[in-house]
């Protein structure tokens, strides 16, 4: 005995329904065809909660990975032949959002050998115009600095040794260019010793994608090499036209040179930073001062360093200092002596008047 489909009467196996015959019900509901049905239901809902499950997952993994900060894993972004870093990449609190880089120092692949002179002979004369002379001298310096730990890390030797410190000296002095010793730059600067410029890179710890800021730009010499480090130089010079000289001097060298194309300069006291683009992971000073100037301790970024001859006028001490926020939110800088206690003279860090701070 069966039941009909229609009006729930027993009906016997294989008869027409009498209730419902009229309206053409075909008589008692097939158990076959029953369980056809059961089994639709069964796989529909079972789909149904599979894709439920998988959306779920998807927009849950998404917005884990949003709230991680994972999706700024990877430094740089191309687009459209520039490349962008999306704020905070950097491991830092930026604030500047994106910043088009004109040149990307990650993509370059073609390198020059750093560990025998031969090698980087050839790729020099291969792949840049300068003269054999002072490519051996700066390979002479570097040999130096490498021996005496100044000049420390495969990226700060390739750096060193990509910079034509004979195109930042001034005219008279070219045949010094790679003496051991700052020289006269005009307009009362100097372009500073290489060993100290090497020491000073050196301790910075430069990566890529690091904000690297400069104060005084003097020759530009600094700026240069920092420019093979990292993607976002920015450095800051007081003196008018000596900005205006160093400035015309990178534009000049940009075509052989890609990596000047991503340092930005700008006149002004770098007493104050460049707000605009802080925080910055790394700082360094250039001219000399007995202590830090608050503003540059503010726009380093956590983590951040700051490298700068410290000391009376006339005697500065090569600093290393750490920025890093303690568990109770206060602001705890370490420092170090780079240069084993020993002291430099740097040009004075002025304001806008021409007054030593
Ligand atoms: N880094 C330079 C060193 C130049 S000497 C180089 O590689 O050649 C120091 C420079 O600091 C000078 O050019 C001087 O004019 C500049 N300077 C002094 N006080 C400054 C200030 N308040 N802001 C920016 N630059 C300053």
């Amino acid at each position: 005995m069966n039941s009909c489909r229609i009006c729930g009467l027993d009906v016997e196996e294989g008869d027409i329904c009498q209730e419902c015959s009229s309206q053409g019900n075909t008589g008692p509901s097939s158990s076959v065809a029953m369980k056809i049905n059961k089994k639709t239901l069964i796989v529909f809902s079972s789909l149904v909660a599979v894709l439920f499950l998988f959306l779920f997952g998807f927009f849950f993994f998404n917005q884990m990975l949003e709230s991680e900060g994972l999706r700024g894993m990877n430094t740089v972004l191309e687009n459209a032949g520039a490349v962008s870093v999306k704020a905070g990449i950097s491991g830092n609190n930026s604030k500047a959002g994106n910043l088009a880089v004109a040149y990307d120092i990650t993509k370059q692949t073609n390198r020059p050998p750093i560990r025998d002179l031969n090698g980087y002979l050839k790729w020099m004369h291969e792949n840049t115009a300068e003269e054999v002379d002072f490519i051996t001298a700066r390979w002479g310096l570097a040999s130096k600095y490498i021996e005496s730990k100044e000049l420390v890390g495969d990226r700060v030797i390739e750096a060193f040794l990509l910079t034509p410190r004979e195109h930042f000296v001034r005219k008279p002095n070219i045949a010094r260019a790679y003496d051991d010793s700052w020289l006269p730059i005009g307009h009362g600067a100097t372009i500073t010793d290489p060993d100290v410029v090497a020491m000073m890179t050196t301790s910075l710890e430069i990566e890529p994608q690091h904000r690297v800021l400069e104060i005084g730009t003097g020759s530009g010499y600094q700026s240069a090499i920092l420019s093979h480090l990292s993607n976002y130089v920015f450095s800051i010079e007081i003196i008018e036209p000596l900005a205006k000289e160093t400035d015309e001097l990178y534009t000049s060298l940009e075509a052989d040179y890609p990596t000047y194309k991503n340092i930005h300069r700008k006149l002004d006291d770098g007493f104050y930073g460049w707000e605009e683009y802080a925080p910055f992971d790394r700082i360094i000073i250039t001219c000399g001062i007995d202590h830090v100037p608050p503003p540059l301790i503010q726009q380093l970024s956590n983590d951040g360093i700051i490298v700068a001859p410290l000391g009376p006028p006339g005697r500065q001490y090569i600093m290393q200092m750490r920025k890093e926020e303690t568990e109770d939110k206060k602001i705890k800088l370490t420092r170090r002596d780079v240069y084993s206690g020993m002291s430099v003279s740097f040009i004075p860090f002025r304001d806008k008047k021409g007054q030593a701070y």
